[in-house]
């Protein structure tokens, strides 16, 4: 056997091979570009075949089978085109003409005999490498359009094509020429025939390791995406971007549908439409991936899914692919990855998308780790505050009320011991100021619990900021601080009087509570690029700058608060913030530990006004 026999043995063997290939394709895909690949390679084995086999048995065959052969190797090119058709528009003036040609071609070899004019042959051979070179060219076109494995397949198979046309140019002609070119053009044949075998092998039936390594770039690219995406704000963001990776990896329309546990639906959100659609399990091609926990692939969506076929036809859609998200024993939902035409290579584009959404399913469940880690943390929040609220709450009832109880017995005894007896003022007086702090704090926790639903503020009416801040000072004459006032001007703007009342008071309260007796508390009224502001400022103890942004908050206190000295629950200021925030205001503190404080409010003043 010399080494050209063993080119040609290779090339044939392959050609067997690959027909092979593609039918077992076609069984498990029945889609028109498996059809038309297993009729190429199932016309080329059959040659193949049939001649070796009629050459070891030495067998001359009949005429009509000649002309069978002549007619099959005819169709070749033919059904290359059709192949081109399926995935790509093939303008039916160049089918109808190819067809034609073809049969024409095919019936005048019926009526001649053998040996064939020489421009019938080269007329023959030109047809076939014409059309074949349109069609390489044409899966060159369309290779440029397609992505990831699709495109390098399409590459190799433009590739073996076009090799194929110069190969079928060399053999036909060879037999025109004399030696030597006759040789060289026929060896040159066997050995790109040998080539365009591999580069069909390769683009029809790539085998899995070079698919996989066709596959990576694109998967690499929404990996290093996917990394970052479960800390998106919201499961919808990721859902968005997981849509948007696959797209891009499979250059097809892409879809997430996600489980919902409580509804039993899988929802999808449609793009441009805020109204997310349920779907039933088992309902349309996202169902059915998500019950029976399989890709499914149709070509043929109006029909195989008659309930969406108005949708199919408006999308335009010929082809989906829909993969499970299943993430071990959790189903989460399916993507669902929709074209106008069939993909060429459904198999591989299922096995990509199972890909895909193997990782989307991990990203969505690390998703639901973070989400349930968070809801872990507030509910272990809640529970802490709830528990601080208990504590502080009866720790600062407790208080009082132990004063109001011990005091009221021992009045109780002392009347009852000598009933007569002037009553005891200073312990009355001291029962009502007792009671009095109970009932403050009382209120306090009722106002937390309205600041949580945004109730704090009511009636609005006009409010002069001025007179009201001289009325609570005024109030404290009996306090051994002074309180200075400092009004620009009367401030006028539309408030919730009680609660701007009950602001002040907090802050003047506390800038007393906090200081050391008689040093004066400073108040200043006056009017700031349309607001009201107000500001208190004390030469108290301070607070320390890690708790300043704190104080705000529910139930906090400063670190330096001793709480035997300082009664309190760390809620004033926390209902003060809600007074000024329910009112579009803001508040804010200054504060340099052991020399002072200074709280700051900024009011709008709205439909207020300045009277100077
Ligand atoms: P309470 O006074 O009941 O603790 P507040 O919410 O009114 O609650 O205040 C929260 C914390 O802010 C106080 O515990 C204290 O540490 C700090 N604070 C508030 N006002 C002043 C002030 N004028 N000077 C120093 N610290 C203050």
């Amino acid at each position: 056997m010399t080494a050209l026999d063993l080119v040609t043995l290779l090339s044939q063997a392959i050609y067997v091979v690959i027909f092979f290939l593609v039918l077992w394709r076609y069984v498990r895909a029945p889609t028109p570009a498996h059809l038309d690949m297993t009729i190429f390679f199932g016309i080329l084995g059959f040659i193949v075949v049939e001649s070796r086999v009629a050459g070891l048995l030495g067998v001359t065959q009949p005429a009509w089978f000649t002309d069978l052969i002549v007619a099959a190797v005819i169709a070749l090119p033919y059904v290359l085109l059709r192949l081109v058709d399926d995935f790509t528009v093939v303008r039916a003036g160049i089918k109808g003409v190819a067809a034609l040609i073809g049969l024409g071609l095919a019936a005048i070899y019926a009526y001649l005999e053998a040996p064939y004019p020489v421009a019938w042959t080269l007329a023959t051979v030109g047809y076939i490498a014409a059309l074949s070179l349109y069609c390489g060219i044409a899966f060159v076109r369309a290779g440029r359009h397609a992505e990831g494995v699709t495109r390098r397949r399409l590459q190799a198979i433009s590739f073996g094509t076009i090799l194929f046309a110069v190969e079928v140019l060399m053999a036909g002609s060879a037999g025109q020429f004399q030696d030597p070119e006759k040789t060289i053009l026929n060896a040159t044949g066997q050995v790109l025939g040998l080539l365009s075998a591999v580069a069909f092998f390769l683009g029809f039936s790539p085998p899995a390791f070079l698919r996989r390594a066709w596959q990576a770039p694109e998967l690499r690219d929404f990996l290093q995406r996917a990394a970052s995406l479960p800390r998106l704000p919201t499961t919808l963001d990721i859902v968005r971007e997981l849509e948007r990776g696959a797209a891009a990896a499979t250059g097809s329309r892409a879809q997430i549908a996600l489980w919902q546990e409580d509804d039993r639906k899988l929802r999808v959100w449609t793009p441009g439409s805020n109204a997310p659609l349920d779907i039933e399990a088992g309902q349309h091609f996202a169902g059915r991936a998500f019950e029976q926990q399989r890709t499914i692939f149709s070509s043929h969506p109006v029909r195989d899914d008659p309930q969406g076929a108005d949708v199919y036809r408006k999308g335009r859609v010929g082809a989906v692919i829909a993969a499970p998200i299943t993430a071990g024993e959790r189903r989460l939902g399916a993507l669902v990855l929709s074209a106008e035409r069939p993909p060429i290579f459904a198999l591989a584009d299922g096995e990509l998308s199972q890909l895909l959404a193997d990782q989307a399913a991990v990203i969505l469940e690390s998703r639901a780790l973070i989400d349930h880690a968070a809801k872990v943390r507030a509910r272990e929040e809640a529970t802490r505050l709830k528990e601080d609220f208990l504590s502080a709450a009866a720790h600062d009832l407790k208080t009082p009320l132990t004063t109001v109880v011990a005091q009221a017995q021992f009045l109780e005894r002392k009347a009852m011991r000598d009933p007569s007896a002037p009553s005891d003022l200073l312990g009355l007086q001291r029962i009502v100021r007792e009671g009095q702090r109970l009932a403050a704090l009382v209120t306090d926790l009722l106002d937390a619990a309205r600041m949580e639903q945004g109730r704090l503020v009511s009636d609005r009416e006009p409010v002069d900021l001025g007179a009201l801040v001289s009325e609570v000072c005024s109030r404290q004459h009996a306090s051994p601080h002074e309180c200075e006032l400092d009004v620009r001007g009367a401030i006028v703007g539309n408030y919730d009087r009680k609660r701007i009342e009950q602001l002040l008071d907090n802050l003047v309260e506390n800038a007393k509570k906090y200081s050391p007796e008689a040093t004066p508390i400073r108040v200043e009224v006056w009017q700031h690029d349309g607001e009201a502001r107000i500001s208190v400022h004390d030469q108290g103890i301070g607070i320390p700058p890690t708790d300043l942004p704190k104080i705000f908050e529910r139930f906090s206190r400063g670190s330096n608060v001793d709480d035997r000295k300082f009664h309190g629950m760390g809620l004033g200021l926390y209902i003060c913030r809600g007074i000024v925030e329910e009112h579009g205001g803001r508040i804010w503190a200054e504060s340099e530990i052991g020399k002072g404080s200074t709280f700051h409010v900024a009011l709008p003043l709205g439909e207020g006004r300045r009277l100077n």
